[in-house]
């Protein structure tokens, strides 16, 4: 039976969506609300297309030889791709039988749905970790933090690589104590290969135009170039590598 999913977009992208030039699929669908959202066109799992995994193979398939000239891979995204687990694991395992390397982008907190052999057909997990104060993880997410967290611990009892990504917005995310609060959860983690900070962009705002509905950030600041080394520093302390 061909597996169905909801799906956005797919797009080709380089060094935003995992190592090299990647195919990336964005999933419909995200249990989450993010402030500073920049895809809030993939929120709901009605909007986007039924899409077969066949169907994306063959898309994939076109690029598949660039891609692999290019030290790329493919990248699911979204959205929240673990909103549909099993659609992702066709995917993901259908993928790497190609013999390209696969990511999987999300925010973790439905990790418990993502089973074992889903994780090891994934030879990475960019991992947002959107805050580390439980308090300000709901208010800027509306879900709990506690699922990631749970999520980040298991990924490193299986050893499998990780990316974490920080989104770093002026007055929400740049608390110094919550980021050493994260860099000492993260020092304890086995697999994590790296650390992006992204400074927070309002460049999805147009989007929030499109669809009518207004962006929370509308007002905030990018954060300053010296906010951003300061937070760089504070993991390269506990001995973390930032990008
Ligand atoms: S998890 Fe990602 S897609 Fe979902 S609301 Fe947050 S930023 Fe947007």
């Amino acid at each position: 039976m061909t597996v169905t999913g909801s799906v956005h977009s797919w797009d080709i992208s380089t060094g935003v969506d995992g190592p090299g030039t990647r195919f990336v699929v964005f999933t419909s669908g995200c249990p989450l609300r993010c402030l500073y959202c920049q895809n809030p066109e993939t929120w709901r799992m009605r909007d986007g297309h039924r899409t077969t995994v066949d169907e994306l193979l063959t898309e994939i398939t076109k690029y598949r030889r660039f891609i692999e000239v290019a030290g790329g891979g493919f990248t699911v995204s979204g959205g929240e791709p673990l909103l549909q687990p099993d659609f992702v694991a066709e995917l993901l395992h259908r993928v790497r039988a190609l013999g390209l390397h696969t990511a999987l982008d999300t925010s973790g907190y439905l990790g418990a749905r993502a089973t074992d052999t889903l994780l090891a057909d994934t030879d990475l997990v960019l991992l947002d970790i959107k805050s580390w104060d439980p308090t300000r993880y709901r208010r800027l997410t509306t879900v709990d933090l506690a699922p990631t967290l749970a999520f980040a611990r298991r990924l490193s009892e299986l050893d499998r690589p990780v990316w974490v990504r920080y989104v770093l917005v002026p007055g929400l995310t740049d608390d110094l104590d919550d980021i050493d609060g994260l860099a000492s959860f993260v020092s304890t983690l086995h697999n994590v290969e790296r650390l992006e900070v992204l400074p927070f962009h309002r460049l999805g705002t147009v989007k929030y135009t499109k669809l009518g509905i207004p962006f929370p950030l509308e007002h905030t600041p990018t954060p300053e170039p010296d906010l951003v080394r300061q937070v760089r520093e504070r993991f390269a302390r506990r001995g973390i590598t930032t990008t």
